[in-house]
Parts: C-alpha cells; structure tokens; sequence
C-alpha cells in the first residue's frame, strides 16, 4: 500500500509548479540549477547552471531583493537562511512583487521557496498609510494635528538655523467662541470649528501648514515667508472668514491672529512664547484682527 510521506523534500516536488510559488534550487556557489515555471516568470534572465543569485547578476537584470521598507537585503543571509525577515520585495523597474520566502537544505543543496504574497502586503501597506496618516491629523478637522505641527517646526527650526530660509508662525483663534457655544450650543460651535478649518486650508498656500492648536485656536507654519508676506494673508484670511454668512446667527464669527517670524537668537518656545503674546495683543486691541508687531 502506497504511504503518505511527511517529508519537506516530497511536499516540496510536489508543489513544484503551483501557481505564485516559485522555486529555486541552489549549489554551494549560490548557482541556481533549478527553477520552475513560476520563478522564471520573477527571474526572467535565470540560466539554470549558469545564474548565481547574487547582487551582480541581480542587478543585470534590473532586479532587486528588497525588505519591507524597501531597502535592500543581505543576499548572502538569504541564501544561507540566516535572514529574519520573513517577507520580501522583488523589486523590478516597473512593479515590486512581495513574497514570503522558506529555506530548506538539503545536503549541499538548497532549496528555495518564494510564495507571492503581493496581495496581502500590498493591502498591509495601505492600511499602515492610512494609520500614519489618521496619526497626524485632527479627527473633527481632517488638519494636522497639534504634535505634528510642533515637529514641522522643529524640523522648520533647524533648517532655518542651517541654511537661514526665513518661516512664519501664526496662531490663529476664534474671537468669543465661548459666546458662540453658550448661545448656539457645543455641537453648532463644532460644526464652526470645522468650517473655519476648511476656510484656512483653502485661503492658506498649499506649502503653508494648517493644523488645530488646542479647541479653537489653530497654528499655520508658513515656509518660505516673511513677516509682511505672512501678515497680508492672515489679514485676507480674516477677511473672508469675517464674510462668512451663518444659519441663524446674525454676527460674524471672526478670528484673531498673532504671527512672528523666525529670528536667529529665539529659540522656538521663545517663538512660540511671541506669536502667543501677539494674539493677546490682537485681541486687546478688539479682537478681528492681525498681529505681527513686535511687543
Ligand atoms: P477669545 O476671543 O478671548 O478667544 O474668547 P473665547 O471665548 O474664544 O476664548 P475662551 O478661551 O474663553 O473660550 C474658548 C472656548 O472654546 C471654551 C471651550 O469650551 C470652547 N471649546 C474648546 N474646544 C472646543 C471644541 O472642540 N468644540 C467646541 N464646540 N467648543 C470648544
Ligand atoms: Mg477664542
Ligand atoms: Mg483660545
């Protein structure tokens, strides 16, 4: 009676040629000297007897062997079965195929096996965008949130510290959004934070970074711009947020604003220190209106 072998090698023979499982055989100098259908689909230049898998003859055939952030992986460890990495990336010129690959020895032999996992990657990696993306933005806005916008400015910092490329910070708050909530009631005064948020993005530059402070107050990193530049848009950013027609509310909601440039002997809590004063500024002075003096 025939028995059911339990061994690698026959479960191996016998999956030779299923679909998206590729399989290469390998001598002691890495030369493949087998190969099935599926990996010569991945492998289209592979000479069984003659191609080494190694980064030379990879990179002949515009090929190459990438981990899950797309740097390249150790060949040799691959080879030798060393590589803890348990997905790969077949990296062509056109597409990047994602695999999952198994080590087997078998005397001086070795076996590859590369199963095509693309589909399942290709959806991890959109899920992972998805998440850095929800990580760096406010949920109720849709803009960047408070921690990102502090690490824009680090960065901003420290380029501006290098290089001297001038930037902007501008806080930006509601005026007596506390009326409006009290009146109006908290869900009406959301409803006003999210509209207000859509005015900034579309009135700011697209350079320019938009994100929520804090409640009602929200910060925009201005690159590349200077004091006046940067005053002239808040103002007209003020100015269509001012024009805003509200069901059932007669008075404008309007926004005050404070903004500093970068200076090379503040640091950036002294900057944010200022732009926080001339708010209060502005809003000492009646409120709707733009600060950018010095105090
Ligand atoms: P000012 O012109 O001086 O800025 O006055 P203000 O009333 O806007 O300032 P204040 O800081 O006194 O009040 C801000 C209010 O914003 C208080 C808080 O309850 C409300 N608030 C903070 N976050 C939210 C939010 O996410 N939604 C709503 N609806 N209200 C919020
Ligand atoms: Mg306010
Ligand atoms: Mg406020």
């Amino acid at each position: 009676m025939a028995q059911l072998s339990n061994h690698p090698d026959d479960a191996m023979m016998s999956t030779t040629d299923v679909a998206g499982l590729a399989r290469l055989t390998l001598d002691g100098q890495a030369r493949i000297t087998e190969a099935n259908t599926q990996a010569k689909i991945w492998f289209p230049e592979l000479v069984p007897g003659q191609s080494q898998l190694c980064d030379a003859w990879l990179v002949g055939q515009d090929l190459q062997i990438i981990d899950r952030n797309y740097r390249p992986i150790h060949l040799p460890s691959l080879v030798q079965g060393e590589l803890a990495e348990p997905y790969l990336g077949l990296a062509g010129a056109r597409d990047t195929q994602w695999v999952q690959w198994h080590h087997h020895r078998q005397g001086r032999k070795t076996i590859l096996t590369l199963v095509d996992v693309s589909p399942l990657m290709n959806e991890l990696f959109t899920m992972q965008d998805s998440f850095e993306e929800a990580s760096i933005r406010d949920y109720a806005t849709g803009l960047y949130n408070r921690r990102y916008a502090m690490e824009r400015l680090e960065q901003m910092y420290l380029h501006a510290k290098r290089y001297h490329n001038p930037f902007t910070i501008a806080l930006v708050d509601v005026d007596h959004f506390k009326r409006i909530n009290d009146t109006f009631g908290y869900a009406f005064g959301d409803n006003v934070i999210e509209q207000l948020a859509g005015v900034l993005v579309r009135s700011l530059r697209e350079t320019d970074i938009c994100a929520r402070y804090a409640g009602e107050e929200f910060m925009v990193l201005m690159p590349e711009t200077e004091t006046q530049e940067a005053i002239l848009s808040l103002d007209r950013l003020r100015q269509q947020v001012s024009e805003l027609k509200w069901t059932n509310m007669q008075r404008p909601v309007t926004v005050s604003s404070g903004v500093i440039s970068w200076q090379p002997n503040k640091s950036v809590e002294q900057l944010m220190f200022l732009a926080d004063q001339r708010l209060s500024t502005a809003k000492k002075a009646g409120r709707n209106q733009v600060c950018g003096d010095l105090v």
